[in-house]
C-alpha cells in the first residue's frame, strides 16, 4: 500500500544509517503528535499536508511525565549503505502500556508491531526486559518508524538505534551492572536477615524490607521482574510498580523512625512520622485496585517530605556526634546524588554512559551498602554502651559484695561480743541466782540453811528413806523460856545465844547427811538419814545435854540456856502424808515442854496409830533443870 509519495516523505531531519552505525538516541530524530481525546489514527498524520502537526520533541528523550494523551512519535532513517543494514530498535521503557509501531518503507505502509506490558511476554519479537525490534534497511532504503504510545505510567519513550553488534555489547555491560547491583542487594538482604535473626533488632527488618521494596521496584522498572516472575501476569505487573515504590517509601521511613529515633524527638515530629507511615500503609493497602496514575503522585509527595525529614534529622544528630547518623545522611545522598545524576542525564546535561545510565542504581548500592554500616555502627555503639554498662553493673556487684562480706564480718562480731556478753551475763546472773539462793535458803543470824530448805531435803530424803526402805529421823527443838532470856538480857544477847546454840546442835552431828536447820525463831530442827529411834534419841540427848552445859556470860553472870526436844522416827512406806513426821516430832516437842521442859520425848507411833484419842508421848529422859 502506497501511503505517501517520495517527495512527502522529509518532515523532519533524517538519520542516516550505514554498516558502521554504532549507537544512536533517536530523540535528536524524533517529531511527535498529542492525541489527547485518542482519536487520530496513522493515515491522519502521515501525507505531506500532515506535516505542520508534528512537532519537534523537547529534550532528547519523549518524556511528557503522567498523561491519558496518546502520543504519535515519528523517526526517519536513510540508509546510505551500498549493502543491507541490520540495526536493532529498542524502546528502553518496560513500563509502557501499549506501543505499536509501523513501518513506513519507501513511502509505502509494511511491516507492524506490538508491544507494552499490557501484552504477555511471550508476544514479544525477541524475549528482552526492553522492547526489541531488529530493522533491516536496504541499500538506499528510506524507512519511517511512526509509534503511537497509549500509557498510564510515565509517558517516556526513550528510543536507540544500534547495530547489531553495538547492542550485543551495550546489554552485556548492562547486564552485568544489573547483576552486581541486584548482587549487592541480594547480599545485603541476606546478610541483614541473618543479623536481624540473630540481634532481633527490629531496624534491621525493616533495613532487609527497604533493601527488598527497592530491589523489586527496580526490578519491574527494568522489566526483569515481568520478564522472569510473572510474564503472563500483565495486571499485577502494571499494579506492582505503585506497590514497590510504596513500600520502599514506607519501608525507609519506618527504617529511619527507629534508626534515628524519631519518636524521642519533638511530639509533632512523632506525630508527623506517625502520619507519614499510616498514609503509606493505607497506600499500600489501596495500591491494586486504585489506578496506577492516580496513586503514584501522593507516594512522590510523601517521598519528598519524608526524604526531607530524615535529611534533616539526620544531620541535626550527626552534628551532635551520633556517628551512625553520620553514614545515614551520606547513604541518603548517595540515592540523591545518583537521582539528581539520572535525571541530568535525561536532561542531557550529562553524557550518556553506563555511569551515568545506572546513577540510580549505583546511588541505591551505595546507599543500601553505607546503611549496612551505619546500622553496624550502631550495633558495635549499643555493645560498647551495653558493655560498658555491664562492666559498671559487675563494679557495683563487686562493690556490693564486699560491702555484704563487711557487713557480714560485722555482724558475726556483733554476734560473737553479744554472745560473749550473753554468757558473760548469764555466767553473772547464775552466780546471782545462786548467791539469791543461798540467801533465800540460809538464816543469816546463824548462819543455817532455813526452813524453807529444810522442806526441801525433808521431801527429797524422805522419798529417798521410802526407795532404799531406811529408817528417818527427826528432832525438833525449841529453847526454853526464851523471851525470858531476851527481856532479862536484850535481844542482842538472845541472838548470840541463838548463834551459840546453832553451833553447838551442829557440833553435835557427826554424819555427813545429819542435816540441821532453823526452824522459826528460837526453833531448830535436824534430820537424820538413815537413823532410827535408838540413834535418834542419842543425838537429841546430847544435844540437849550440850545446850544445857552451854556457857554463856553476861556481865560476869552466868546465862543458863536449856533446850526442849522432840523425836519421831519411822521407816517411810509411802509418799502421802510425808509431812506426819514433822508433825509427831512437834506434837513431842509440844509433850517436852508440857512435861517441864529441858527434856527429849519420843514420840511413840504405834500407840498413836492405834489409838483414836491422843496418848500422851513416852519420855524418854527428864533433866529437870535446877
Ligand atoms: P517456851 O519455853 O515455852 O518456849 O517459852 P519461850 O519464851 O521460849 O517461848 P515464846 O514463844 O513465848 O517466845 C519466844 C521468844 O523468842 C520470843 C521472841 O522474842 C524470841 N525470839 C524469837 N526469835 C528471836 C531472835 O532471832 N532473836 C532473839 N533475840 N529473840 C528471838
Ligand atoms: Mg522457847
Ligand atoms: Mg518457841
Amino acid at each position: 500500500m502506497t501511503v505517501l509519495s517520495s517527495e512527502e516523505r522529509s518532515w523532519g531531519e533524517v538519520l542516516s544509517v550505514d554498516r558502521n552505525i554504532d549507537s544512536v538516541n533517536l530523540g535528536a530524530y524524533a517529531m511527535e503528535v498529542e492525541d489527547p481525546e485518542g482519536k487520530l489514527s496513522l493515515t491522519d498524520l502521515v501525507g505531506g499536508s500532515q506535516k505542520k502537526k508534528w512537532k519537534r520533541i523537547k529534550g532528547t528523550t519523549v518524556n511528557h511525565g503522567f498523561t491519558s494523551s496518546v502520543f504519535f512519535i515519528k523517526v526517519s532513517l536513510k540508509s546510505r549503505d551500498t549493502e543491507p543494514v541490520d540495526t536493532v530498535l529498542e524502546i528502553a521503557y518496560p513500563l509502557i502500556d501499549h506501543i505499536k509501531v509501523d513501518f513506513i518503507r519507501n513511502g509505502h505502509m509494511a511491516e507492524g508491531y506490538l508491544f507494552g506490558d499490557n501484552y504477555p511476554f511471550s508476544a514479544r519479537i525477541v524475549a528482552h526486559r526492553n522492547f526489541i525490534v531488529p530493522v533491516r534497511l536496504t541499500p538506499g532504503e528510506s524507512v519511517d518508524m511512526v509509534f503511537r504510545v497509549k500509557t498510564r505510567s510515565s509517558m517516556q519513550v526513550p528510543l536507540t538505534l544500534s547495530s547489531e553488534k553495538s547492542f550485543i555489547q551495550r546489554s552485556q555491560l548492562q547486564d552485568l551492572c544489573y547483576g552486581l547491583y541486584y548482587g549487592i542487594m541480594l547480599a545485603m538482604v541476606v546478610y541483614n536477615l541473618f543479623v536481624f535473626i540473630s540481634v532481633r533488632e527490629v531496624t534491621y527488618f525493616y533495613y532487609v524490607l527497604y533493601v527488598c521494596s527497592m530491589a523489586a521496584f527496580l526490578l519491574t522498572l527494568n522489566g526483569f521482574s515481568y520478564q522472569y516472575f510473572w510474564p503472563e501476569y500483565t495486571w499485577w505487573n502494571e499494579q506492582i510498580t505503585a506497590a514497590s515504590i510504596g513500600s520502599v517509601v514506607l519501608f525507609a521511613h519506618l527504617f529511619t523512625r527507629k534508626f534515628l529515633d524519631l519518636p524521642g524527638w519533638k511530639p509533632w515530629i512523632n506525630q508527623l512520622s506517625i502520619y507519614l507511615a499510616v498514609f503509606l500503609f493505607l497506600h499500600l493497602t489501596v495500591c491494586f485496585i486504585v489506578p496506577y496514575n492516580v496513586i503514584i503522585f501522593p507516594v512522590i509527595v510523601i517521598a519528598v517530605c519524608m526524604i526531607l525529614l530524615s535529611l534533616v534529622a539526620a544531620v541535626v544528630l550527626w552534628a551532635g556526634g551520633y556517628t551512625a547518623a553520620r553514614y545515614y545522611t551520606l547513604s541518603w545522598f548517595a540515592m540523591l546524588l545518583g537521582g539528581a545524576v539520572l535525571a541530568l542525564n535525561k536532561l542531557a546535561l550529562v553524557p550518556r554512559n553506563v555511569f551515568t545510565e545506572n546513577a540510580l542504581q549505583i546511588g541505591s548500592a551505595v546507599e543500601v551498602l553505607l546503611l549496612s554500616f551505619a546500622l553496624a555502627d550502631r550495633l558495635s555503639r549499643e555493645k560498647t554502651v551495653r558493655y560498658d554498662a555491664q562492666r559498671k553493673a559487675l563494679k557495683h556487684e563487686q562493690l556490693a559484695r564486699t560491702a555484704q562480706a563487711m557487713a557480714l564480718e560485722l555482724e558475726k562480731e556483733a554476734n560473737e561480743n553479744l554472745e560473749m556478753n550473753v554468757r558473760m551475763r548469764t555466767r553473772e546472773l547464775e552466780v546471782m541466782n545462786e548467791r539469791l539462793r543461798e540467801l533465800s535458803t540460809t538464816d543469816s543470824l546463824t548462819g543455817l540453811k532455813n526452813r524453807r530448805y529444810f522442806n526441801e531435803i525433808y521431801y527429797r530424803e524422805y522419798n529417798r528413806a521410802i526407795r532404799e526402805k531406811t529408817p528417818l529421823s527427826c528432832l525438833i527443838m525449841d529453847i526454853d523460856h526464851f523471851k525470858r532470856i531476851n527481856d532479862s538480857y536484850g535481844h542482842l544477847l538472845g541472838d548470840e545465844c541463838l548463834k551459840d546454840v546453832a553451833q553447838t546442835i551442829q557440833a553435835q552431828l557427826m554424819r555427813e547427811n545429819d542435816f540441821l536447820s532453823r526452824y522459826g525463831g528460837e526453833e531448830f530442827c535436824v534430820l537424820l538419814t538413815s537413823t532410827g529411834e535408838e540413834g535418834a534419841l542419842q543425838v537429841a540427848e546430847n544435844i540437849r545435854f550440850c545446850v544445857e552445859n552451854l556457857q554463856v556470860v553476861k556481865n560476869g553472870e552466868s546465862v543458863p540456856i536449856t533446850i526442849s526436844i522432840g523425836v519421831a522416827s519411822t521407816v517411810p512406806v509411802h509418799k502421802k502424808n510425808a509431812e506426819i513426821l514433822l508433825n509427831q516430832a512437834d506434837e513431842a516437842l509440844y509433850q517436852s515442854k508440857a512435861l517441864g521442859r529441858n527434856r527429849v520425848t519420843l514420840f511413840d507411833s504405834e500407840v498413836k496409830d492405834v489409838l483414836s484419842e491422843p496418848r500422851p508421848p513416852q519420855i524418854y529422859s527428864v533433866v529437870t533443870p535446877e
